[in-house]
């Protein structure tokens, strides 16, 4: 059965083809690095994942890059503040990230671009979009005409002869409002209020506008057109319907064949926000105690075009389901029997694979997927009970639950195995590590790391 994807650009579900015969080529709007991501941004993250994930079940190659912009307003205006330079600053930001896509079990992208690393690609979009008379020079930077591109609006479905959009006014702020659609800026020239954060090009002193970063990297990497681009809904406008228009306008070509945008996250039925006290970063919820699988899973359990009403009772639930399923394939993989095979296996096994995938099929339902693998999972349970399960069909049930699990990722495997002397030089150095003897961890570290173990200190405790 076909995939279908709800497809932003025609408001519609679409099959699903791929440009290339079994490989996907796919962007996901990453963070921008300032801050700790929230749960909300986790979301996005998270769509981007489940939908690679699938893919991946369907049995195809994903190609997937993920951007860290690390250069823009905000994380300027926040570096100065706090008075380290913006490398330093970001650099932060986007190892908390790393560690936070960990923490969710995220599968790390193909590739995670970063912003400064391109300038050069950036560059060189703005000259042909210069050349071609579709881009202009103002005392303040380099701006798109939007009256330049026909096309304009089609993402956001605005009528620009309604909007009356004239070429007089513009906008050099990253973000701004749907009923203010202007020239935007494309490479916004050095003022004082960007201090050292400058580079000297052949379009002149300045940084990038983050809208150009997003088309020159995607197209680096994935080519273009390419084919799923993924996104929250807020960045439909300006950011989403801005990369259309450049890379469009300076390509003469398609950008993106389907748009997938995830909806807004509200937090105990309310819009999240600071001032309101339901605010969470991830790492809140971690150091709250909250189970991190627990989190992935109350993020990826609705569907992504409905607003998801986190809440705590909510995650409490998550947990729960978590560990029905963690308990069913415990039981299922130290299940001994030596009754005979249950008749019945095969067609549990095929109802649910297949339920499974018409429900995935259909936009990524997982609500209805997930009612299917708790359905089995009853059922498996039921029979364990009744001692009608042999040997045999608990391997088989234990398979399709982590079938499923490959694209869920919530569950815990088998523990990497470490053999007792390493494992007692990471107590020894844990240990070192508290009584902030560092020399002495750091001396284990190094041995481990000759025997071919990495070592990495996250939040949560050590890893390897
Ligand atoms: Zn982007």
């Amino acid at each position: 059965m076909p995939l279908q994807l709800y497809n932003t650009l025609t408001r519609k579900k679409e099959v699903f083809r791929p440009i290339d015969k079994g490989t996907v080529r796919m962007y996901n709007c990453g963070p921008t690095v300032y801050d700790y991501p929230h749960i909300g941004n986790c979301r996005a993250f998270l769509l981007g994942d489940l939908l690679r994930r699938y893919l991946e079940f369907k049995g195809l190659n994903v190609n997937q890059v993920m951007n860290i912009t690390d250069v823009d307003d905000k994380t300027i205006r926040d570096s100065q503040k706090e008075g380290v330079s913006l490398k330093e600053f970001t650099e932060r930001y986007t190892k908390a990230f790393m560690d936070d896509l960990a923490s969710l079990n995220v599968k790390p992208a193909t590739t995670y671009p970063k912003a400064t690393e391109h300038i050069k690609d950036m560059v060189e979009l703005v000259s042909i979009l210069l050349d071609k008379g579709i881009a202009y020079k103002a005392e303040d930077g380099i701006y798109f005409d939007v009256s330049k591109f026909k096309g304009y609006g089609k993402l956001a479905h605005i009528n620009l002869e309604e909007l009356k959009a004239g070429a007089s006014e513009r906008v050099k702020s990253d973000e701004y409002a749907k009923d203010k659609v202007q020239d935007f800026a494309l490479w916004k020239a050095w003022d004082k209020d960007d201090g050292d954060v400058f580079w000297e090009t052949e379009v002149g002193k300045g940084r990038p506008g983050w809208h150009i970063e997003c088309s020159a990297m995607s197209r680096k990497y994935l080519g273009q057109p390419f084919d799923i681009h993924t996104g929250g809904i807020d960045l439909v406008f300006p950011h989403h319907e801005n990369e259309i228009a450049q890379s469009e306008a300076a390509y003469g070509k398609k950008f993106v064949n389907y748009w997938v945008h995830n909806e807004f996250i509200l937090v105990e039925g309310k819009k999240m926000s600071k001032s309101l006290g339901n605010f969470f970063t991830l790492r809140d919820l971690i150091q709250k105690g909250h189970d991190p699988f627990a989190i992935r899973y109350s993020l990826i359990s609705a569907h992504y075009r409905q607003q998801l009403n986190f809440t705590i009772k909510g995650l409490e639930a998550a947990k729960q389901s978590v560990q029905r399923l963690q308990d069913c394939a415990d039981k299922l993989r130290a299940w001994e029997s030596d009754t005979e095979d249950n008749q019945d296996i095969p067609d549990l096994v095929k109802l649910a694979i297949d339920g499974f995938e018409a429900e995935m099929d259909d936009d990524l339902n997982i609500s209805n997927a997930l009612a299917i693998i708790f359905e089995f999972v009853k059922n498996i349970n039921k029979l364990m009970l009744e001692g009608k399960l042999s040997t045999e069909d608990a391997k088989n049930a234990l398979e399709l639950l982590q079938r499923f699990d490959a694209v869920l990722g919530v569950l815990k495997h088998e523990e990497q195995s470490l053999d007792e002397d390493i494992q007692a030089l990471v107590e020894e150095r844990e240990e070192a590590r508290k009584n902030k003897d560092y020399e002495k961890a750091d001396k284990i570290r190094d041995e481990l790391k000759e025997k071919g173990i990495i070592l990495e200190d996250t939040s949560q405790g050590v890893r390897w």
